[in-house]
């Protein structure tokens, strides 16, 4: 067998400071009863060389520091589940219902360009930062504030329509609800054996020798934005695979983080092994406490 090396390769990782705000969404109808009469999936379907879908809704999104609102135009699968759910339920041809429309939903703009970071920075201290975050929208803005575009998706809204201090099509936008249902699927493939991630051609990454050290640097795919995370967490999903780094999801109910075993650990820390311990002698004396007043019956 001829002998394996392992290359020192750089991920490319160069992220956009943004200001990310929050706004709250709410349903304010199916898609073509959207307020102006002008849906945006109609005006920028060209732009977006995508068809509107038909299972698609009008969103109403309601800045949180003032009055404002606009609207746009989401697919029922962009959708919370909870809500695209219900929205699932009524036949199309009847009105959605009013109580549907009152419950609210976050979503993040982004209300001003960024400029992207001129040197790479580590994306393994990204992805680590974006593992610890809980179901939280405030550290979420933290997070984004810091390490800019989660993915691509972009908003559009009504030509006639602004949204102080937006006013321009393409606004770079996040769906909290998507960003905790990665979380979980990059946690579970992290443990899993590597041979199917390895498999699926869109997480290959591509390499690229310079004259520079570290000589080989790294991007997801050829032309892959090295300034967005998705992208970047996904290429050291592939690394660590490739490189056969081996984690495990922490066993104490609710910890969730992720580490490396040595040989049978089971929990990411003493703190939550201890923790876990203390339960167990609980439980067990619990258990004889059961059993001493049954006897005793
Ligand atoms: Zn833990």
């Amino acid at each position: 067998m001829s002998p394996t090396f392992v290359l020192p390769v750089m991920l490319e990782f160069r992220p956009r400071r943004m200001d990310w705000t929050a706004y709250d969404a709410t349903i304010a109808g199916w898609r073509w009863e959207y307020r102006t009469g002008v849906d945006p999936y109609e005006v920028f379907s060209f732009w977006r060389r995508s068809k509107a879908p038909d299972n698609a809704v009008a969103v109403r999104l309601c800045s949180r520091s003032s009055q404002q609102y606009v609207f746009t135009t989401m697919s029922l699968r962009e959708l919370p589940p909870r809500l695209a759910k219900l929205c699932g339920e009524p036949s199309r041809e009847a009105a959605i219902p009013e109580w549907l429309k009152r419950e609210s939903f976050p979503m993040l703009l982004a209300r001003s360009p960024g400029k992207p970071a001129e040197e790479s920075v580590d994306p393994y201290k990204m992805r680590d930062e974006f593992f610890d975050l809980k179901d939280d929208l405030d550290r979420l803005l933290v997070f984004v504030r810091k390490w800019g575009l989660w993915d691509t998706r972009e908003l559009s809204i009504c030509p006639e329509e602004t949204l102080e201090p937006i006013s321009r099509n393409g606004i770079p936008c996040i769906l909290p609800h998507l960003i905790w249902r990665k979380q979980t699927e990059y946690r579970k493939v992290l443990c899993a054996a590597p041979e199917r991630w390895l498999s699926q051609p869109e997480k290959r990454i591509h390499i690229v020798q310079k004259a520079q050290k570290p000589y080989f640097f790294a991007n997801q795919r050829p032309f892959a934005d090295p300034e967005i995370c998705q992208n970047a967490i996904v290429a050291t999903i592939t690394l660590d695979h490739l490189t056969g780094s081996r984690f495990r999801i922490c066993a104490k109910p609710g910890c969730n983080r992720l580490f490396k075993p040595v040989r049978r650990q089971k929990h990411c820390s003493r703190a939550c092994a201890h923790a876990m311990a203390v339960q167990a002698y609980r439980d067990r004396a619990k258990k004889k406490v059961a059993k001493g007043k049954k006897r005793g019956r």
